[in-house]
């Protein structure tokens, strides 16, 4: 599939040298918006259980519309899934709507955070826990669970959503999610627009939801250098292709991811020939 899967054999963390079978497998997908749009070109990839695993690349890269293909909500935009399947939790879902997802534990934080503003953050949080029949015992006890994993949400509960901070606001996004008692969550774009330490905080806790509670992340980050920090293993995708795919390490480290994502390159400055061959050193868009 990449040119780095060619190059550099995928170490054991990939996540197709897993033995056992992938909480989500998408299969050479194809999405196309208004029955014309061309969106996502044949994109497969996979989350091992318990893994947290990214989706890179630019902005129009198509994340966002793999992520919405994965949880059913491209219809909304005029999106189908023309080519492919999707399996979740070893069943085929590609036409399961997201309520019926989120009852099997596949729920996506859109990017925008999307909290009701009118609301306070526990009135929010507790919109999360709608598809649940067991009880209002076991609900109350995992807010305090989200509470513990986000002890601001618990200072700010009382308070309307809509007057929080963008950082808050994500946190909340993330909590209602966590309400659902997911097994896993499709996170788009947790750092959009919010301050560095923020970010990392946001990080910090998928991290620990992650290993504590065993939940596993399909992340969609533009922002390539946190997300190689905290996942195992990351796709690259540009304009509607998987371009590159490894473990996370191993991109971390490629000479190609660097200059183009990290914004890192070990040469001096470039001269315009330079730059053209820097250009086509980009022969993984081919
Ligand atoms: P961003 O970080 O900006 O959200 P992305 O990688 O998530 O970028 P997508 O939002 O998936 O990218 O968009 C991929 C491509 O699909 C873009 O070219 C975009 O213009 C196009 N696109 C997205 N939504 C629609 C839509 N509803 N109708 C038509 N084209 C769309």
């Amino acid at each position: 599939m990449s040119a780095l899967t060619a190059e550099s054999p995928a170490t054991d963390a990939s996540p197709r040298a897993e033995t056992a079978p992938p909480i989500l497998s998408v299969n050479n997908i194809e999405v196309i918006y208004d029955h014309v749009i061309l969106v996502l070109k044949g994109v497969s990839l996979s989350v091992p259980r318990g893994g947290i695993v990214a989706i890179l690349g630019a902005n129009g890269a198509g994340k966002t519309t793999t992520l919405k293909a994965i949880s059913n909500l491209l219809h909304a935009e005029r999106g189908e899934v023309t080519k492919g399947s999707i399996e979740f939790d070893g069943a085929r879902i590609e036409k399961l709507s997201p309520n019926e997802l989120v009852k099997r534990g596949c729920i996506q934080v859109l990017e925008g955070r999307h909290c009701f503003g009118h609301l306070t953050i526990e009135e929010n949080l507790l919109t999360g826990a709608f598809t649940r029949r067991d009880g209002s015992a076991a609900i109350k006890r995992d807010l305090e669970k989200v509470y513990a994993y986000f002890p601001r949400l618990k200072e700010r509960r009382t308070s309307m959503a809509g007057y929080t901070s963008g950082g808050e606001q994500q946190m909340c996004a993330v909590g209602r999610a966590l309400m659902s008692k997911p097994k896993m969550i499709l996170l788009d774009e947790p750092s959009m627009g919010l301050a560095p330490q923020i970010v990392e905080e946001i990080f910090e806790i998928v991290q620990n939801l992650n290993s504590k509670e065993g939940v596993s992340f399909l992340l969609a980050e533009q922002n390539t250098n946190m997300a190689l920090r905290y996942a195992t293993y990351g796709y690259i995708l540009e304009t509607g292709r998987v371009v590159m795919d490894g473990d996370a390490k191993m991109l971390r480290e490629n000479e190609d991811v660097k200059e183009f994502y990290l914004g890192v390159s070990g040469a001096d400055r470039r001269s315009f020939r330079q730059v053209k061959s820097y250009k086509r050193r980009k022969r993984w868009l081919a």
